[in-house]
């Protein structure tokens, strides 16, 4: 499936107004990252749209490649030269907007040497898509209150889980945003690599590994700046976590992300990170993981039978449920969904929660304790959305599962 005119594009005339076709393209379809690669004989470019990776169907002469990273090296002032090392950078540019406007848009270039030329991959950071209001990310009114009630809490610390681009970045960013607005005036300091989003009113800080500006380095510096909420863009290592839970037990709101596959796996995380149970179970208020979900294009929405198997897989073989299914429509460029949405799975850490923990009871144990307080897993809050007609089982399987 294509939405780019291919014969538009491949007629434009230099490298650089081809990279400039291309981005402006790619930015008016919502697509998150443009892929331009050498293959044996050719090149190719694909493009992330809603998570997925399609094809743009635009040739792109594999001796034209070079000329094309040379032209993307030039707009992120990178040398010239061809390297034989991976090198990065970011650069910024007016493009015209879905309102016909334009828009200065933040875009962070990788090239890569592979055996065949350069894979270079373009983010696209769409600063309206980065910055979401927290009642926007796609949270049962359930849920937006207990993130809601946890973020406000004056000291301790939220961690958020999930895969790469499952929206934890948004999260957080949209919980600073709104504590940045607050009356009660405080001091935010992030630390963040890539700093996405530029607020006006926070501090923010881009990690430098290069030079020995880490995360634990970093963390260790921010502790003397003063800070009411701290925002640490990943937690990787030991000392990260220490320095960031004494943060939080020292009366500072914390909120970072861990790798995780689930709230409670946290826990696990932050026990193979050497992390005495005892400080952390006292020193976290939340646990979040999350996932992001393609939403169902509400122009063409219709009724659908999704395969027995999946309605199996799910357990809802007994459940009557009306599926809901986008045709496609110029609305969604034919694919049938808008957007996307946060699945969630939030444990709240309680006094019950924290004895659990203390007392060594197992994974089960703990949900069990947590579901008196109304916890629900990423796929009960899944199925919740698919009954919604929101999302399909389809993507379920395929993000949540
Ligand atoms: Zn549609």
């Amino acid at each position: 499936m294509s939405i780019f005119n291919k014969e538009e594009i491949q007629n434009e005339s230099t490298p650089t107004d081809f990279v400039n076709y291309v981005i402006q393209e790619a930015f008016l379809a919502g697509v998150s990252d443009i892929h331009i690669e050498a293959l044996k004989d050719k090149g190719r470019i694909r493009f992330r749209i809603n998570g997925d990776i399609i094809d743009s169907e635009i040739d792109l002469p594999l001796d034209q490649l070079p000329l094309v990273a040379n032209s993307l090296k030039v707009m992120a002032n990178l040398s010239y030269q061809t390297s034989e090392l991976p090198e990065d950078g970011h650069f910024s540019a007016n493009y015209r907007n879905a309102h016909g406007t334009f828009e200065e848009v933040d875009i962070r270039l990788s090239i890569f040497p592979t055996i065949h030329g350069d894979a270079i991959v373009l983010r696209i950071l769409n600063q309206s898509e980065i910055l979401l209001s927290m009642a926007e990310l796609g949270m049962d009114a359930d849920s937006l209150m207990k993130l809601k009630k946890l973020s406000m809490k004056s000291y301790g610390m939220i961690l958020i889980n999930g895969p790469v681009g499952s929206g934890k970045t948004t999260t957080m960013y949209s919980i600073i945003s709104e504590l940045s607005k607050s009356e009660d005036k405080k001091n935010i300091i992030t630390l963040e690599d890539p700093v996405e989003y530029n607020f006006d009113l926070i501090r923010q800080s881009q990690i430098k590994t290069a030079v020995g500006f880490t995360f634990a380095e970093g963390m260790k510096a921010i502790l003397r700046q003063d800070p009411d909420i701290v925002m640490i863009g990943e937690i990787r290592d030991g000392e990260t976590a220490a320095y960031a839970l004494e943060a939080a037990l020292s009366g500072r709101s914390v909120f970072s992300t861990i790798h995780a596959n689930s709230a409670i796996g946290t826990i696990s995380r932050l026990i193979d990170l050497k992390i005495e149970r005892g400080l952390f179970s006292y020193a976290l208020n939340g646990a979040i993981a999350q996932r992001l979900v393609k939403k169902i294009c509400p122009a063409c929405s219709q009724d659908h039978t999704p395969p027995q198997d999946f309605i199996q897989i799910l357990g809802l073989e007994n459940e009557n449920i009306a599926y809901k299914k986008g045709a496609g429509c110029t609305e969604c460029n034919g694919t049938g969904f808008k957007g996307r949405m946060g699945i969630f799975e939030i444990l709240e850490f309680n006094d019950s929660i924290r004895s659990a923990i203390i007392e060594r009871r197992s994974n089960e144990d703990i949900i069990a304790v947590a579901r008196k307080t109304g916890f629900e897993t990423l796929m009960e809050d899944a199925i919740k959305k698919i009954k919604n007609g929101d999302i399909t089982i389809e993507d379920v399987i395929k993000v949540v599962l």
